[in-house]
């Protein structure tokens, strides 16, 4: 039988199956391994994710996809791109100073931290000065080496290309990225040199940058970026690798003097395969065709993935043809062996990266000639998931009937709800606030783990959550702020919390995947239609407003933060399980209101993380997520009042989008970009509620009462004083009790002060 198709890998997740890769992080920096053991304990672990694709039937395997922490980081380091502050000397960067710029060090703070595109992965933003590049160390030319040497394996190594890297960095202005990519140029074609001197075949080069859009100059600079590169390394294969979105526009693309183009098939709207029908494919060009999903840990409807292959294959010759997930594995857990908790019809649903794997290389085996008989057990898995009842639900259908036909905003105008609410909840100028949570301390974990392990009765947990309560009460009373909350000792995580008590949630055992360095996150996984079961949150709601005459908020995550931070079923839209779940937040919010809870907090600080990468998708998204938060809180009363809050600094374009989530106050994170911010507000003539984050909680450190309150005026500055609130800028559950006090004590004695000036 000959061979056609390829298969091939984008990258592997990096923390292993049972997150062997964090503990050996964690124990280096802990001082329990040292440097030569713990490089030897990750060559284990790179060992493994080798074999383990190798055994799987891939064929062009990614190494130095690979890291000690973030793939950015390390291409950064290789080309000697370390901020001053570091003392870096030149020469190869030791563990102690790269860590330093992950995590900070006693001299120097970290370097910032960011989203890496739309997912939930974060990574170190480059900080590009005046530094001559230098490749340091050739890491992708090391992997390929030991890839090689050790397990046997003809790599590909992988490479953040030079576009992309550039486009993640600071340092300079966008109008001197022409520039500044000149100055790498030689570094870049220096390590393709060696790479290709090696003896390595395919250089996958990471280019997800252009699926945010490209402007006629980025597509002239791409242009010059992979001519050069062509003429100084010719021979070497690229295969130029976009995901996440369409890569637009592909007749520019596919005029790059590359070998080979990977595009995403999953994520791209349908957009890569049409373009490719409409423009044809050149005929020396390879396709990496992301096939498989490579964001979402759902088994994969082979059938419908053949039909997909089939409409390349006649468009691109088999041959040239690579059969490979929609992006990098990174995004989901390792296996879902293990997750022998779950029910079978949903167990054989789940496909993490090894399952992925399995999935291509059975495509493979069918699409090269063998029968399609392979594919029973997949069908027969699927069939049996789609049949649960609980996945279509006849009472979650009708209720999103009802929203037909019912208004879709507030019962009365912003305008028109501010005199009664003002005259209902009597609050001085600058009310003061905080965003919800309280001190996570050991003594809460403690009292949550012996509770779920079963140590703790559930009324002996419920006693000790009242008594926190109680607690915090007398302490907000105390430093006389003037809307309290009941503090959040119940919850472990925002989404987490509500997806335990709504139908349609699970929880895997294993389901781990990595959010930045070391850290690990299990997002709940939306398998079934959402529906609301019971009121979640009104008991602690209700007994913190019996303990105060003073206003306490009710407090919710919201839909589109709840969707944005767990994986979602594939076979509905996004918005419509938003929708599935602002239906079950209705019930909460009225259910709050029915206790008496009248001014109520729906979370959405995940709001902007699901925007498309693309501009020209923004407003689509924008429209169902805001609506979606209406729908959640659109039926209350005019006189209750309806808190939000976002974390995040950047409201570029956001602003009209905010105020259609026609929420009477919301709460902003602005001490870390004060000025902006509030003149972004300004600028679009915002006029409803504004709660100030007049100090950083992401910091023990206690700010001064001037600090806060030079904050304070200067957006008083710009805007009308009866617009605002004064809070903190996030909840304070990663904080201690002490810091927390003295900071607020300081932040209520800001607000009185610029009281007395306004
Ligand atoms: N209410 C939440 C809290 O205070 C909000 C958290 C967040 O914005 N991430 O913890
Ligand atoms: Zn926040």
């Amino acid at each position: 039988m000959t061979q056609k198709f390829t298969l091939s890998n984008l990258g592997y997740p990096r923390i292993g199956k049972n997150r062997e890769w964090k503990k050996t992080l964690e124990a280096f920096w802990a001082g329990k391994l040292d440097e030569a053991a713990f490089r030897s304990e990750m060559e284990t672990i790179q060992l493994q994710h080798w074999s383990a694709q190798k055994e799987a039937g891939i064929e062009l395997i990614p190494v130095n996809d690979f890291t000690f922490y973030d793939h950015v980081l390390d291409t950064a380091v290789m080309f000697g791109i370390v901020p001053p502050r570091y003392g870096y000397g030149g020469g190869e960067v030791d563990l102690d100073l790269y860590f330093a710029m992950a995590r900070g060090n006693a001299e120097a703070t970290a370097s910032t931290m960011t989203k890496w595109f739309n997912t939930n992965y974060h990574y170190i933003v480059p900080e590009i000065g005046d530094q001559t590049p230098r490749l340091t160390t050739n890491k992708p030319l090391e992997a390929y080496r030991l890839a090689k040497a050790k397990a046997g394996i003809e790599g590909k190594p992988v490479i953040l290309g030079l576009y992309t890297f550039l486009k993640l960095s600071k340092g300079f202005p966008a109008s001197e990225l022409p520039k500044v990519a000149a100055r790498f140029l030689p570094v870049y074609i220096q390590l393709l040199q060696e790479l290709k001197q090696e003896g390595a075949a395919w250089v996958q080069v990471d280019e997800p940058a252009i699926v945010t859009g490209l402007e006629a100059a980025e597509i002239k600079l791409l242009e010059s970026i992979y001519g050069e590169i062509a003429a100084a390394v010719p021979g070497l294969k690229l295969l130029l690798q976009t995901y996440f979105e369409a890569a637009e526009p592909l007749e520019q693309l596919l005029t790059l003097p590359v070998q080979g183009l990977g595009l995403d098939f999953v994520h791209d709207g349908g957009a890569n395969l049409a373009a490719i029908e409409r423009l044809g494919w050149p005929a020396d060009k390879w396709l990496g065709a992301g096939v498989i999903d490579g964001r979402n840990i759902w088994r994969a409807d082979l059938d419908d993935k053949l039909a997909l292959v089939g409409k390349l294959a006649a468009l691109v010759p088999a041959e040239q043809l690579i059969l490979q997930p929609s992006c990098s594995l990174l995004h989901v857990p390792v296996t879902v062996q293990g997750e022998d908790k779950l029910k079978d019809a949903v167990r054989q649903a789940l496909a993490f990266a090894d399952e992925k794997l399995a999935e291509l290389s059975l495509l493979g085996a069918v699409l090269n000639g063998g029968s399609r008989e392979a594919l029973a057990e997949s069908r027969a898995a699927l069939a049996a998931f789609r049949a649960l009842p609980e996945r279509r639900r006849q009472d979650v259908a009708q209720q999103a009937e009802t929203l037909q036909g019912q208004r879709d905003w507030r019962g009365l105008p912003y305008a028109e709800r501010l005199p009664l609410q003002r005259q209902k909840w009597q609050l001085p100028l600058l009310p003061t606030t905080t965003i919800g949570s309280f001190p996570q301390t050991v003594e809460v974990r403690q009292a949550r783990l012996k509770w779920r392990k079963g140590v703790w009765s559930q009324e002996r947990y419920d006693g000790f959550i009242r008594q926190q309560i109680e607690e915090a009460i007398t302490i907000q009373e105390e430093l006389g702020l003037d809307v309290l909350v009941h503090g959040e000792f119940e919850r472990t995580d925002m989404v987490e919390f509500f997806g335990e008590q709504l139908d349609g949630y699970l929880f895997t055992r294993g389901g781990w995947v990595q959010s930045y360095g070391s850290r690990c996150v299990k997002p709940p996984v939306i398998y079934a239609d959402v529906a609301y079961v019971k009121p979640m949150t009104v008991k602690e709601s209700l007994y913190a407003q019996s303990l105060t005459k003073l206003p306490v908020k009710g407090m919710l995550t919201g839909p589109v933060t709840i969707l944005n931070w767990s994986f979602v079923r594939d076979d509905l839209s996004r918005e419509e399980v938003a929708r599935q779940i602002a239906l079950a937040l209705r019930h909460e919010i009225q259910a709050l209101e029915e206790a008496g809870i009248e001014m109520i907090q729906v979370d959405e600080p995940a709001i902007r993380e699901g925007l498309p990468l693309k501009a020209k998708d923004h407003e689509h998204y924008l429209n169902w997520a805001v609506r979606s938060f209406r729908i959640s809180t659109n039926q209350v009363k005019p006189t209750t009042q309806v808190h939000t809050h976002m974390c995040y600094s950047d409201f570029n374009n956001m602003i009209d989008s905010i105020s259609a989530m026609d929420a009477d106050v919301i709460s902003i994170e602005t001490s870390r970009s004060h000025g902006e911010l509030i003149a972004s507000f300004e600028e679009r003539a915002y006029d409803k509620g504004i709660g100030l984050g007049v100090y950083d909680i992401h910091s023990p450190r206690v700010p001064a009462v001037a600090e806060m309150a030079a904050n304070i005026s200067r957006a008083l500055r710009v805007l009308d004083p009866q617009q605002f609130w004064i809070n903190p800028d996030c909840g304070l559950k990663t904080r201690g009790w002490p810091e927390t006090i003295a900071a607020l004590r300081n932040m209520v004695a800001a607000a009185e002060e610029a009281r007395e000036q306004v």
